[in-house]
C-alpha cells in the first residue's frame, strides 16, 4: 500500500453499532479541535440512495441478484458526490450531503441500517469509499469513526480505539436514540435481533470485517458512562500525543 500523506495525527475509532462510539468521537473532536467523519454515514447514504430506488436485496437472494446488486451498489458508490458540512442552526450541525443534496435527516432508520450492512459487504462499494474517507481523514486533525478504520483505511493512525460493549446494552441504547429520534419504536426484542444480525454481518464478510486492530486500545463502555469514556480517551490522546490540555 502508497503511504497514505496525513497533515495532522489521525484517532481511528471502531466497533459495533451502539458502543457510544458516535457520541464519543463527537465529544471527543469537540475536545481536541479535531474534525469527526462519520464514515457509517457514508454506507448509509449509500443503503438510503439504493432503498429509494427500490434496489437492496433480501436475505437468501440468489447468486445472480446478488451480483446484479452489487454491480448496482458499486455504481452508485462510484457516482454520486458525498460530502459533509456543517450547517448553522441544524441539528446535528454536521450534515451528509448527496450530489448537493442534505440526506441527513434519512440515513438513521432501522431500515438503513440494516441495508447499510448490505451495501458495505459490497467490494466495488468499499473501494469506492475508501479513497473518499482517506482524503477526508488527510485533510487536517481528524477522528474517524467506523469499523475498518484502524485496519483498512488509516493502519498507520497515530491512535487507535476499539469499543465494546454487551448486546443488552447496545439494544438499549440504540432504543432510547430511536426514541429520541421520534422513530416509530420497534421492541427491545427486535432491536437486540437487528444487532446481533449487523454484527454478524460486519463480522462476518470478507473484505474489511469488524475486528479490533492488535495496536488499539480496548474499552468496554457497559459499565461506563459517557463522560467516561470520553475523558478515558481525551487523556490517552493527549498523553500520546503531546497535546496539553
Ligand atoms: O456506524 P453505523 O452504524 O452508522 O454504520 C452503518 C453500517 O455501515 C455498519 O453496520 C456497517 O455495515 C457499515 N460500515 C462499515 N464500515 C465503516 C462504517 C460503517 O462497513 N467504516
Amino acid at each position: 500500500m502508497s503511504e497514505i500523506l496525513k497533515r495532522g495525527p489521525v484517532v481511528a475509532i471502531d466497533g459495533p453499532a451502539g458502543t457510544g462510539k458516535s457520541s464519543a468521537t463527537k465529544r471527543l473532536a469537540d475536545a481536541l479541535g479535531f474534525i469527526h467523519i462519520d464514515t457509517g454515514a457514508l454506507y448509509r447514504s449509500i443503503a438510503s440512495l439504493m432503498l429509494q430506488r427500490g434496489g437492496i436485496v433480501e436475505e437468501g437472494a440468489s447468486k445472480e441478484e446478488l451480483e446484479a446488486f452489487g454491480v448496482r451498489a458499486t455504481e452508485l458508490a462510484r457516482s454520486v458526490h458525498l460530502e459533509f458540512k456543517r450547517v448553522a442552526g441544524k441539528n446535528p450541525a454536521n450534515r451528509i450531503f448527496a450530489d448537493g443534496k442534505d440526506i441527513t435527516d434519512f440515513i438513521r432508520t432501522s431500515e438503513v441500517s440494516m441495508a447499510a450492512s448490505r451495501v458495505s459487504a459490497v467490494s466495488g462499494v468499499r473501494a469506492a469509499l475508501l479513497g473518499l474517507q482517506r482524503q477526508m481523514g488527510c485533510v487536517g486533525k481528524s477522528i474517524l469513526e467506523g469499523r475498518d478504520i484502524g485496519t483498512v483505511i488509516f493502519p498507520d493512525a497515530d491512535i487507535k480505539f476499539f469499543l465494546t460493549a454487551s448486546v443488552d446494552e447496545r439494544a438499549k441504547r440504540r432504543l432510547s436514540e430511536l426514541e429520541v429520534a421520534g422513530a416509530d419504536a420497534p421492541s427491545f426484542q427486535e432491536v437486540k435481533t437487528q444487532i446481533i444480525a449487523r454484527d454478524h454481518g460486519d463480522s462476518s464478510r470478507a473484505i474489511a470485517p469488524l475486528k479490533k486492530a492488535e495496536d488499539a486500545l480496548q474499552i468496554d463502555t457497559s459499565e461506563l458512562t459517557l463522560d467516561e469514556v470520553v475523558k478515558t480517551m481525551e487523556t490517552w490522546v493527549r498523553e500520546r500525543l503531546g497535546l496539553s490540555k
